[in-house]
This record gives structure tokens, sequence and C-alpha cells, in this order.
């Protein structure tokens, strides 16, 4: 018997009506500032889903892109004057920015009061000191999607294979975090006998960037396995796990696509509620 699918696209369309429900009682309308540098393909299409999400759960989102050789003090500029402008509570930089800009300095030029990405280096301190603050969404729309699945993190042994600073590094935090209480094993490129490291995992997470990293060695009997990677392959999509091997061993699995990708989008629309509210008071 296979494992039980966890469905990234019903946790995502909960959490999003969740959102339209709470924004529909507010006195004003969210709001929410994406930037664009560059004509990368990609970064287009994720900006265009993130609008549309928005527009859908009744926050307004506003728009500015940039060419790709855009000055890094005119970015800086722009950010300041979304920083400035009181009708925006959320500002998504989309990632990466093109060479020659430092992403680094423009995330650190957002207020972290609108840092809806939660990247910033203060919302990663609050995260740190395990107090309240913007989360970072891929790593916040895992936690939501085990806990949506009813799927035991407490007291449970958890492996996150990755350590950036978007995926691994905040959600091996978030899981070892007092109140949600796993063990966890962060591994990354320089971890020897990785598969067996990561057959330890009651709950295993990937967020890798290998297509295929994570095959059936790699997987305890009856583990849940969080697939985050996004990798385009010859024949379209593929996760960092072998879905195919592992599910015959986990005892449940996130598929790809249909599984983290959705859930990073809902959290942004989360997270953008949760700094208006913030931000105004209510
Ligand atoms: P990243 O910044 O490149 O980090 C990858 C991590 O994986 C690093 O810590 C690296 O180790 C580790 N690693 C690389 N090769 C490895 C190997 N062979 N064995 C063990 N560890 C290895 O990537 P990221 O931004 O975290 O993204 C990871 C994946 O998730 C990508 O496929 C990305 O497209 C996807 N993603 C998906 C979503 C979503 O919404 N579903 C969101 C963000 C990212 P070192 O630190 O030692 O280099």
């Amino acid at each position: 018997m296979g494992a039980r699918i966890i469905d990234g696209k019903e946790s995502a369309r909960q959490v999003k009506a969740e959102v339209a429900e709470l924004v529909a009682g507010l006195q004003y309308r969210p709001g929410l500032a994406t930037v664009l540098v560059g004509d990368d393909p990609a970064s287009h299409t994720y900006v265009k889903g993130k609008r549309s999400d928005a527009e859908e759960v009744g926050i307004r989102s506003t728009h500015h892109e940039l060419p790709g050789d855009v000055p890094q003090a005119d970015l800086e500029m722009l950010i300041d004057q979304l920083n400035s402008n009181d009708e925006v509570d959320g500002i998504l930089v989309q990632l990466p920015l093109p060479g020659g800009l430092d992403s680094e300095r423009v995330v650190a030029r957002i207020d972290p009061a609108k840092d809806v990405d939660g990247l910033h280096p203060y919302n990663m301190g609050l995260l740190v000191l395990g107090r309240p603050g913007l989360r970072p969404c891929t790593p916040s729309g895992v936690m939501r999607m085990l806990e949506d699945n009813d799927v035991v993190v407490a007291g449970r042994t958890a492996v996150v294979i990755g350590r950036s600073f978007l995926v691994g590094r905040p959600l091996a935090l978030m899981m070892a975090s007092k109140g949600v209480d796993a063990t966890v094993t962060m591994a990354h490129s320089r971890t020897p006998q990785l598969a067996e490291v990561a057959r330890d995992a009651d709950i295993l997470v990937a967020a890798v960037g290998v297509p295929r990293l994570v095959t059936a060695e790699f997987i305890k009997p009856g583990a849940a396995v969080v697939d985050v990677g996004i990798n385009r392959v010859e024949d379209g999509l593929a996760g960092d796990v072998d879905f195919d091997s592992v599910r015959e061993i986990a005892g449940s699995i996130t598929p790809v696509p249909g599984g983290v990708g959705p859930m990073t989008r809902a959290m942004l629309l989360a997270n953008t509620l949760k700094a208006a509210k913030a931000r105004r008071g209510a």
C-alpha cells in the first residue's frame, strides 16, 4: 500500500479561505507591493501568480517592474518609497535578483514590519529567539501542512536536508522551537552517510534542489516525507524525492507539483494579513 498523499492544494485552499474571510471583516484592504527586476520568465510567472492570489482574497496588489540593469541605488530608492507608503502593508521583492544586484542589501532595506517574505535579518533574529514575527513562507507552509494532515511533530525526530536561509535553516528552527518540540537534525552537502542520517527521521524534509536525491533507502518505514524541491528536468518538474519508490515505504508524502508550492503562495497572503493587522492595530 502506498503512502497517504499530503495535499498541498487543499491546505492552501483552506488558508486562502481563512485569509479571505478575515480580510472581508476589515475596515481597510491590506496592500501587497510586488517588485520584479529583470525579465526572467519563471520570476514573471511566480509574481503573476502571487498577485492574482492576492486579488482573489481581497488584498490589493500593486506591481513595480524594473529593468535587469537597474542600479542598486534606484532599487533601494523604490524600497524606501514602499516602506513609507501607508497603503502598503507587505513588500515582496522576487528573488533571485539579476546578477550585479546585492539581494541581501535589498532585503535588509525592507521595513521588517512589511517583510512578508520573512527574510529580513530582524525577522530571522526573532525566529532564532523564538519570538513572534513574520516567518518565511515556505517553512511556514510546511508547518501548516503537517498540522492540517495530523502529522505529529512533538517528540518526533525530524531531519531537514538543506540549510538555506530561505527554507532549510528556518524550517529546522521552527520544528525545534518550544511548543513544536521535534528533535531536529539539519543535514547538508557535507553530511556523511546522508541516507543513514535521513533514515532516522520520523519526519524527513528535502529542501535541496537535486532532482530525486531522496530514494527509498533514505526512508524509515512510515515516515512523513515533505518534498520542497522544484527542479526543472527534461520531462517537466521533479521534486528532490523519488516519489514512486519512496511512497512505497513512507507513511505520508507531499507530491510535486501540488505539495509545498501552493502552500508557499498561500502563506504569503497569511503574512500580508498579519503584517497589515500588526501595522494598523486591527
Ligand atoms: P539552496 O539555497 O541551493 O540550498 C540547498 C541546500 O541543499 C544547501 O544547504 C545545500 O548544502 C544542500 N545540498 C545541496 N546538494 C546536496 C546534496 N547532494 N546532499 C545534501 N544536501 C545538499 O536551495 P533552496 O533555496 O533551499 O531550495 C531548495 C529546493 O527547494 C530547490 O529545488 C528550490 O527550487 C525549492 N524551493 C521550493 C519552494 C516551494 O515553494 N516549493 C520554495 C523555495 C525553494 P550546502 O549548504 O552544504 O551547500
